[in-house]
């Protein structure tokens, strides 16, 4: 390698061939950056931790370049972190993947002994199945303790009908969080309806501190520039944290500034505001810099303070405990089938607005354009406004997953995979929800200050000028009425398409066949 500011900070101490001498060796992934969630014999033995950046996993889909640059900078800024605590370390930027480079360290000593965590992602973890398979002798793969849910407990539960609701209260019980003798603290399990209010408008939003390029990051974008510089997404103004101590400055931040309104405000959307009282931290929980339970136990500090009330620290660790860690359940229990379904059969390719082009339609400007700068919108922008907009417009739902997978800096494919082809999309045909996530324009007024700005009008129904959302909602009801019908919470609806005139139902026809025709897809 050769010598540039971050191989000097981390003083590695292990070129390919001082590797052969190493009796022990740890491999840690770009998710896995925290020593203290790794067993205790990692810390007291300190043995040689190996971090590789791997080309041919940067290229499987052109992911955003600043969430190349996070992945990258953050495990050189964790690498150093390693040396400086006195683990030997080798760092190494390979073409192949994992197993490939972990093959010709093995190849390079039979003594060797190489330690893993179990990986997150599908992928990896077929590859260094194999891996372990070959050299049985010598790989050892430990369990992955990033999480709270042993999957063993749950998998076997994933089934149509369980909702994360059941399995949300039971890992309430099983850590303890917001429970006060067996029962949950304030009376009731969930304050969603405390949780659907809009912004007034002149509410002051919090500024979150952001974090200008060290000399390390600088580096990652300067590799990113010339060697991806097809791929999604704009990599100037890079400002995420890349280290522990800077995400834990914006744990404390949210928690004193903006986790008492995160409940009220969470559905809410604000034209110009993509990040709201929302943490932000999935990014860095899912890779490891701040770790879910101190999120959880920082959150119930507060109530207990009288910092927060109970519904947005309830919120928070719903998202947390809750839906995060159950989408992980799922994700293992329908893996890999779970990658082509298709419940609807929708064949469209995205709309060019995902990539960038041109919309009026306000909303989805809003919603995408903060993804494209920096990869990232919140989950009722991603939910209600770009899911419901691809649902809508009969898009494939598996390249929506593509997109939100390549384009959101906090996706990895066990947390996105879920939330697009199980929740928002319908597409395995109701394992994980119980309906597909499509509502008119009227959901997304009610929400949010953006129809004011919008080209379109939202009281308009059918016609030139009207606000989409409205006429598609309703072809979408009539053309699924069938999965409409079948649902309870939904069938009401295909009773209000019936009811309508003759006219009505021919204008929202034509209006949508001109909208399809014209809108331009991949
Ligand atoms: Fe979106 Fe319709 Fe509102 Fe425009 S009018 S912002 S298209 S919901």
């Amino acid at each position: 390698m050769t010598k540039t500011h971050f191989s000097k900070k981390l003083q590695q101490t292990s070129t390919q061939s001082d590797i052969a001498e190493s009796k022990k060796t740890v491999f840690i992934l770009h998710d896995q950056l925290n020593l203290s969630v790794w067993p205790d014999w990692i810390q007291d033995e300190k043995p040689l931790l190996i971090f590789l950046e791997s080309e041919a996993k940067s290229r499987v889909l052109p992911f955003h370049k600043k969430k190349l640059v996070y992945k990258w900078s953050s495990m050189r800024h964790f690498a150093i972190h390693c040396s400086e605590q006195g683990f030997p370390v080798y760092y190494d930027t390979i073409q192949g993947w994992y197993d490939e480079g972990l093959k010709s360290i093995l190849n390079q000593s039979n003594e060797m002994q190489l330690y893993y965590m179990k990986p997150s992602e599908w992928e990896s973890r077929k590859r260094l199945d194999k891996l372990r398979e070959e050299y049985a002798d010598q790989v050892e793969q430990l369990s992955n303790s990033f999480f709270f849910a042993d999957l063993q407990n749950w998998v076997h539960k994933i089934e149509p009908g369980y909702r994360m609701e059941y399995f949300y209260r039971e890992m309430r019980r099983e850590t303890g969080y917001l429970m006060n003798k067996g029962e949950p603290m304030g009376g009731v399990w969930n304050y969603d309806e405390k949780n659907r209010e809009t912004v007034p408008e002149d509410y002051v939003i919090p500024n979150i501190t952001t974090f200008s390029p060290d000399k390390i990051t600088e580096e990652v974008i300067g590799i990113v520039k010339k060697q991806y510089d097809d791929h999604f997404g704009s990599i100037s103004g890079f400002e995420y944290a890349v280290n522990r101590k800077q995400a834990t400055q914006l744990l404390e931040e949210f928690i004193d500034e903006r986790l008492a309104d995160f409940g009220p405000y969470e559905d809410a959307m604000v034209s110009g505001e993509a990040t709201l009282f929302h943490s932000s931290f999935s990014l860095y929980l899912n890779n490891g810099l701040l770790t879910p339970w101190e999120i959880c136990e920082s959150a119930i500090k507060a109530y207990k303070a009288d910092k927060a009330p109970i519904n947005s620290v309830e919120g928070l660790i719903r998202q947390i405990l809750g839906w995060r860690e159950f989408v992980r359940i799922y994700y293992e229990a329908m893996m890999p089938k779970i990658r082509e379904t298709n419940f609807f059969d929708f064949s469209n390719a995205l709309p060019e607005l995902f990539w960038g082009d041109e919309t009026k339609m306000h909303c989805l400007q809003e919603s995408i354009a903060p993804v494209i700068e920096s990869g990232y919108s919140h989950h009722i922008q991603r939910l209600m406004v770009l899911s419901n907009f691809s649902n809508l417009t009969e898009t494939d739902p598996r390249e929506l997953n593509k997109w939100f997978w390549l384009a959101y800096i906090d996706a990895y494919e066990w947390v996105v995979l879920p939330n697009v082809l199980g929740m928002s999309t319908f597409a395995d045909g109701g394992v994980l929800a119980s309906k597909p996530y499509v509502s008119s324009g009227n959901y997304i007024n009610k929400m949010s200050n953006y129809c004011k700005h919008c080209d379109y009008s939202i009281s308009k129904k059918t016609g030139k000028g009207a606000c989409p959302f409205n006429y598609l909602y309703w072809n979408f009801v009539n053309k699924q009425r069938e999965g409409f019908e079948k649902s309870g919470r939904n069938s009401f609806m295909v009773s209000m398409y019936d009811k309508k005139s003759a006219d009505d139902k021919k204008a929202i026809k034509h209006s949508t066949e001109q909208f399809l025709a014209e809108l331009e897809r991949s």
